[in-house]
């Protein structure tokens, strides 16, 4: 044994170990009871980053930990086509070459996009291994592969019949760049310096940050309750200014207009307004679509008709004044909405997609009906009162309000998305969005291997990043529901997201991105490992630092070389075996560990860890061993014993969280099992 901890080398001999013993096959596992996870599946575009590290040993450790406990582990590991996402990372590359995804035939770049992916998922996978995850490879899976992309398919069939999807024109958010419509959940809201324009218009003045609009305005609407405008008749006829004709508009009186806004009348653009397009609906006006896919006026008669907002809205400004009709400009500070990927600002049109309804009652089958309490109820509905009954654990617990306030607020789901990469909606020339399959992960991963997985449904714990709460955990439960009756986990738990030493978001261009494998190959895997897990809750941010990985290795050393002692000592005894119950440091190790098992038993893995840390180096290494180091010396039986025996067990409970040098040290103590089948 040397004299020095080398991670490097300890390593790859015990990662070859693992794989030769099938280490992550349920099958190999001793215990009875199913414990499984489902991997949140990386998107296949990219490598591994710091935030699929720190997820891959938070569940590393719940799956080490349970299988020590008697449990057969399932972790399913896999990955996502990523739609979109995939889709910009691919035109970026394209961009390179001075090309755009629009140059390319769709089954072409169908294929260009499939090839690329899967060169990504041979280097993630290669990179997961290198990081000695124990989890389930041979049940890995793709949202490609033929049996899942069937089973999402069979999961919109049915949503069909239950008429819980919906294929409507309504307006969608869209991006005029990436030329594809977004869920709201992909929208973001950016400030941005603008005006708002006072405009006659008919009888009245009205205030509006997008004058071109009025080229698609149906009509005019006020608050019922504001008596400067209540008088007026339903319908109103005027000479268009704009349109440079005789014009009927409507007149609404409606409570949701706010009549402190502007002068407090609306002009009605159902054809580009979330609000405009509602009202169009209760009051059962038309609307008339003013942009084309690329955000340019689409109104053919007219002699804006192919122009860009921005010069129809100056065409249109000059034509105002030049008649008068400009009456003032204000600066006005508003929230714009934006593609989250390119910032363009959205232009929301009316399309035919299909729509997920998300408050439209339906019958419930058996199952789901005695978990609810009700025989029909929409998926809000059922979503919410599991949520309520406490059917599901979130740790942090904070995150159960979070998501039952958003789900008060959430509308339809629009899953239909204008690009080639993803799951073909059946009948239509779109594609699902990426989250439609996402939303059903843990059923369909599951189901695709017939029987023999079964058992592992309900899945235990659902580990993942609270950035997607809503977009992914939210959307599983619904989901999950609907298909099985069941919920699809017992437990949520949320990480946190990494930042740096002085707290701020790791990104390329604050240029403080650290890379998990160059941080694995200085410091080793398990002082990253360790990094994570230090001073870190759940649902808190995780402080990386290299201050951290020194201190990690520190303590590595420590347990190396307090090990070491004991396994030299070693060969001075033979096959002890004694009674220590009564010794009383093996008794404060037993009470230890009883706090340990309780506090991972409720996923506390960071104070568990540092208590760990505590007990070996304050108490195990500086007390314990000194006290009996001359007596060992010596060969005094007993004493090389309780200490044999503490080290044993302490390496137990450090196997979950820093695997390999445990596993190492386990083997040089010439063990028979292997140190990640032991029991706790
Ligand atoms: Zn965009």
């Amino acid at each position: 044994m040397d004299i020095r901890f080398k991670s490097f080398k300890i390593e790859n001999l015990v990662r070859k170990k693992w794989k030769k013993i099938g280490l992550g096959d349920p099958e190999n596992d001793w215990g009875k009871i199913p414990f499984s996870m489902i991997m949140p599946p990386p998107n296949a575009n990219g490598s591994l980053h710091m935030g699929h590290a720190l997820m891959l040993t938070i569940e590393d450790i719940f799956a080490r930990y349970n299988r020590m406990r008697g449990k057969k582990v399932l972790w399913l590991p896999g990955f996502d086509h990523a739609g979109f996402e995939t889709l910009v990372v691919f035109e970026k590359e394209l961009e390179k070459k001075g090309l755009s995804r629009f140059d390319f035939e769709e089954k072409k770049l169908y294929k260009e996009i499939f090839k690329f992916v899967k060169e990504k998922i041979k280097e993630i996978r290669k990179q997961e291994e290198f990081l000695g995850i124990s989890c389930s490879w041979k049940y890995e899976k793709f949202t490609l592969d033929k049996d899942i992309v069937n089973l999402v398919i069979k999961t919109f069939e049915k949503l069909k019949k239950d008429k819980l999807v919906e294929e409507g024109e309504r307006l969608v958010n869209w991006c005029p760049k990436h030329q594809t419509a977004f869920s709201d959940l992909e929208v973001v809201l950016k400030e941005k310096d603008s005006f708002l324009y006072y405009i006659k218009y008919g009888p009245f003045t009205v205030a509006t940050t997008r004058p071109e609009t009025i080229l698609a305005d149906v009509g005019f609407a006020a608050n019922p309750k504001d008596s400067r405008y209540s008088h007026f008749n339903k319908k109103i006829k005027f000479y268009h200014p704009i349109l440079e004709k005789e014009v009927e508009f409507y007149f609404i009186l409606d409570e949701g207009v706010d009549p402190n806004f502007g002068t407090g009348v609306l002009k009605i653009t159902p054809g580009h307004d979330f609000f405009d397009f509602e009202l169009a609906k209760k009051y059962n006006l038309p609307y008339i679509h003013i942009f084309d896919e690329k955000g340019r006026i689409n109104l053919k008669d007219s002699i804006y008709y192919g122009l860009k907002k921005d010069e129809a809205r100056k065409l249109i400004l000059e034509k105002l004044k030049e008649k008068g009709l400009l009456e003032k400009i204000e600066p006005y500070k508003t929230y714009i909405p934006v593609c989250y990927k390119c910032e363009t600002e959205i232009e929301p049109r009316p399309m035919k997609q299909w729509f997920l309804l998300v408050d439209k009652k339906f019958k419930l089958n058996k199952k789901l009906s005695k978990l609810v309490g009700k025989k029909e109820a929409s998926l809000k509905e059922i979503t919410k009162i599991a949520i309520e009954k406490d059917l599901i654990q979130f740790y942090p617990e904070r995150f159960k309000k979070a998501i039952l306030v958003w789900l008060e607020n959430l509308k339809d789901w629009n899953i239909s998305r204008q690009i080639v990469w993803g799951i073909k909606i059946p009948g239509s020339k779109d594609v699902f969005d990426t989250w439609f399959s996402s939303s059903q992960w843990p059923v369909i991963t599951i189901k695709s291997f017939g029987r023999k997985l079964q058992k592992f449904y309900p899945t235990t714990i659902m580990e993942t990043g609270y950035d997607i709460l809503y977009f992914w955990v939210s959307r599983m439960i619904f989901m999950g529901l609907y298909l099985t009756g069941e919920l699809p986990f017992k437990k949520v738990y949320l990480h946190g997201l990494l930042r740096d030493e002085k707290g701020q978001k790791m990104s390329k261009s604050k240029g403080n991105v650290i890379n998990p494998l160059e941080v694995a190959q200085k410091y080793g895997i398990d002082s990253l490992r360790i990094s994570f897990i230090m001073q870190t809750e759940a649902g808190k941010d995780v402080i990386i630092s290299e201050k951290k990985f020194i201190g990690a290795q520190r303590f590595l050393n420590k347990v190396w070389n307090a090990s070491r002692f004991i396994i030299l000592n070693k060969k001075k005894f033979k096959d002890i075996k004694m009674n220590i119950k009564n010794d009383e440091d093996f008794k404060k190790l037993m009470e230890f560990k009883k706090e340990y098992l309780k506090l991972m038993e409720e996923l506390k893995i960071s104070i568990a860890f540092e208590n760990l840390y505590k007990f070996f180096w304050f108490e195990f290494a500086d007390k314990i061993i000194e006290k009996h180091k001359d007596k060992i010396y010596q060969k005094d039986k007993k004493s090389f014993y309780i200490c044999f025996s503490i080290l044993k067990e302490l390496l137990k409970m450090l196997h979950p969280f820093m695997p390999f040098l445990t596993e190492y040290l386990w083997q040089e103590l010439k063990e028979k099992k292997p140190l990640c089948y032991e029991r706790i």
